[in-house]
Formats: C-alpha cells, sequence, structure tokens
C-alpha cells in the first residue's frame, strides 16, 4: 500500500478546504469501501481526510419529512422507528446491505458513493476504463452476469452497487452537499452518472464536496417495498432489485415510484414505467406492460439475458404484493 498522511480536521469547512486543495486527497467516512481499495490498490491517495466527527450523526423532523445527517450509520438508519414506519423501503433496503457489523462501520454519505464491484475494476491486473481512463472495458467480451442491461456504453458496463441508493433514488430523495464555494443541493436522481465516455467519474459532485446529509419529503401516500434478488440469501450484491412505491384506490394506481438496482451504472429510475401505471387498472396485465416499458431500451450483454425476465418478474411481484 502507498504511505498517505491522515487529517482529522476540527470542522467540515476545513476538511471540504483540504480536500479541494489536494488532487491526491480523499474524504474517509466508514471507510469499509474505501479501505479496501487502498488495499487493492484501485486508489492511492496521498492524504485521507477525516469526516466521521463532521457530518451529522443525528436523523432530524423537517417539512413533514426527515433529514438524515451523513455521519447517521446504516445500521442506526435502518433501526430509526420514524423511517421503519414512513419509510420502510429505505429500512429494508440498508437491510438488504452488507452485514451487520458492516452496517454499524457504513454511513449515510459514503454508501451512495461506494464503487462497484466489477470483478475487473477490482483486479488492478485487468485492463478498465473506470479506473484507468483508456485502458479499455475486460467486462466487454467477459464475465458480465452483474453487469448493466440499461444505461451502459462501448466504455463501460458496471453496475452501481448500493442498496439505499436505489431506495433513495425512489422516495425522491436530495442530497445536501458542502463545497469550496458554498452549499448546493442535488435531487438524489442526478447524484449519479451514466458511464458515457468517462466512466472514472461515478457522480457529478467536484473534487472536495462533501455531502452533508440526505433529505427525505414528506412519505408519500401508499405502500412501499425494496426487493433485491441475488445469488445468495445474505451477503451478495443485487443481480435486480426493485424499490417500489405505489397508491391504489378503487383498484385503480393513483402513484407509483420505482427504481431498479442491480441492473446500470446508477439507480435507475424507472420513468417509463411510472407513466404505464399512473391511471391504470392495478393488474398483473398493467404491471407486466410497465415493466415492459421500462425494459424496451434494455440492451443485454451475453450472460445477463436474464436480467430482463427477472427484473420483469420481480416487478411484477413487488407491484401485485403492494397493490
Ligand atoms: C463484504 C462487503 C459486502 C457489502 N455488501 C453490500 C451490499 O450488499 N449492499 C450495499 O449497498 N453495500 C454493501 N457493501 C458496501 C458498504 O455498504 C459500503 O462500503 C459502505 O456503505 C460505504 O460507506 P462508508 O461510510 O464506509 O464509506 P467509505 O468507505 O469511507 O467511503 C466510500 C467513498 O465515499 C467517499 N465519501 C464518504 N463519505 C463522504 C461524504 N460525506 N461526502 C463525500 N464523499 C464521501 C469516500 O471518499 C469514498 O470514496 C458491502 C461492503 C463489503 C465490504
Ligand atoms: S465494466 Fe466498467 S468497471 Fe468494469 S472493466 Fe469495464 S470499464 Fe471497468
Amino acid at each position: 500500500m502507498k504511505p498517505f498522511s491522515y487529517d482529522a480536521p476540527a470542522d467540515a469547512a476545513t476538511a471540504v478546504r483540504t480536500v479541494a486543495a489536494d488532487p491526491s486527497a480523499v474524504f474517509l467516512a466508514g471507510g469499509t469501501n474505501l479501505l479496501d481499495h487502498l488495499k487493492l490498490g484501485i486508489t492511492r491517495p496521498a492524504r485521507l481526510v477525516d469526516v466521521t466527527n463532521l457530518t451529522s450523526t443525528e436523523i432530524t423532523e423537517h417539512d413533514g419529512g426527515l433529514s438524515i445527517g451523513a455521519g447517521v450509520p446504516n445500521s442506526d438508519l435502518a433501526a430509526d422507528p420514524r423511517v421503519r414506519s414512513r419509510y420502510p423501503a429505505l429500512a429494508e433496503s440498508l437491510l438488504a446491505g452488507a452485514s451487520g457489523p458492516l452496517r454499524n462501520m457504513a454511513t449515510t454519505g459514503g454508501n451512495p458513493l461506494q464503487r462497484t464491484r466489477c470483478v475487473y475494476f477490482q483486479d488492478v491486473t485487468t485492463p478498465c476504463n473506470k479506473r484507468t481512463p483508456g485502458s479499455g472495458c475486460s467486462a466487454i467480451g467477459g464475465y458480465t452476469r452483474y453487469h448493466a442491461i440499461l444505461g451502459a456504453s462501448e466504455h463501460c458496463v458496471a453496475t452501481h452497487p448500493s442498496d439505499l441508493a436505489v431506495a433513495l433514488a425512489a422516495l425522491d430523495a436530495s442530497v445536501r452537499v458542502l463545497g469550496p464555494h458554498g452549499e448546493r443541493t442535488i435531487p438524489f436522481t442526478e447524484l449519479h452518472r451514466l458511464p458515457g465516455d468517462t466512466p472514472q467519474r461515478d457522480t457529478v459532485l467536484e473534487h472536495g464536496e462533501l455531502i452533508t446529509a440526505i433529505d427525505l419529503p414528506a412519505p408519500p401516500a401508499g405502500r412501499q417495498r425494496y426487493r433485491k434478488v441475488r445469488d445468495r440469501a445474505s451477503y451478495a450484491f443485487a443481480l435486480v432489485s426493485v424499490a417500489a412505491l405505489l397508491d391504489v384506490a378503487n383498484e385503480t394506481v393513483r402513484d407509483a415510484r420505482i427504481a431498479f438496482g442491480g441492473v446500470a451504472h446508477k439507480p435507475w429510475r424507472a420513468w417509463q414505467a411510472e407513466d404505464v401505471l399512473r391511471g391504470a387498472p392495478a393488474t398483473d396485465a398493467t404491471f407486466r406492460a410497465a415493466a415492459g416499458a421500462e425494459l424496451a431500451q434494455a440492451r443485454p450483454l451475453p450472460g445477463n439475458e436474464f436480467k430482463v425476465p427477472l427484473l420483469t418478474r420481480t416487478l411484477v411481484s413487488v407491484l401485485r404484493e403492494l397493490s
């Protein structure tokens, strides 16, 4: 491992200034992703700037919704009674991820910024455009079971791994960020990027921008669910996942919000499926049509064609359960 310095600044503004001024500096939160990357040689920062004591560990009420400090551990967020009762899909997404000890360390700010689990990204002996821009993509023509079927490019077909991020995308969350030029707020669905020809950039954050909190609007009417389908019952990343919120009255869908995980470079908000659902009868035929509308744009790879029928069946099953 390359030697690095460790900073524990007194406040968030100093942490932001320190990272923004040094291209080789990175923020350190729970470290459950970053430290693995240091050990594997995927990233070689010269300076770690610890933000664990600088971002809030509080969950507070605002305008009928919740504001979650970026330092809130994933386990605390999943256990919060307000989250469990008002945003059950969020609690389910957290409990579907990692393990108890990891969730105790992982933070609300760090979880959505964890990097892809593409095996070639994690193997520094192989070409990877995300790790080394311009080196090529080993996954194309390689092992693609876990890779994208939506929104990929010829430069990268990786998927985003966070379960929490999928629920936040469906819940219309927003991200509060502190940067060297002040604060800004980003809709959660716009935080992550599609790969295009710059897959090395996972998000729209600039170097030195610190996530300080994630805001949830008041919980929408109806019922919600997060379901993750994986190769084994625990401790595995999603093959596909669905976060869904469904409001049904008189057997007709009044509102629907849906996001998919495990299928794209970002949490995939299924806007086209939602359009099909709103105002339609809450039947299996409608649910299948919604899946079909969204997945018409799917471009599976040799090795992950199964994700199209798997995601269709998962979505239909979740919507049936919620209706
Ligand atoms: C064995 C294993 C299994 C796992 N399984 C799952 C799973 O099934 N589902 C799942 O979702 N996750 C899973 N994870 C990933 C785990 O949830 C993440 O590693 C964790 O949530 C990252 O949070 P952290 O606070 O530890 O971030 P860190 O590792 O400290 O940081 C991650 C990245 O975010 C940046 N960062 C951290 N905080 C901020 C901030 N506030 N503002 C700006 N940048 C920041 C860091 O610089 C770094 O680039 C697994 C991890 C392991 C090791
Ligand atoms: S899919 Fe993306 S992360 Fe994986 S090898 Fe290709 S460029 Fe790298």
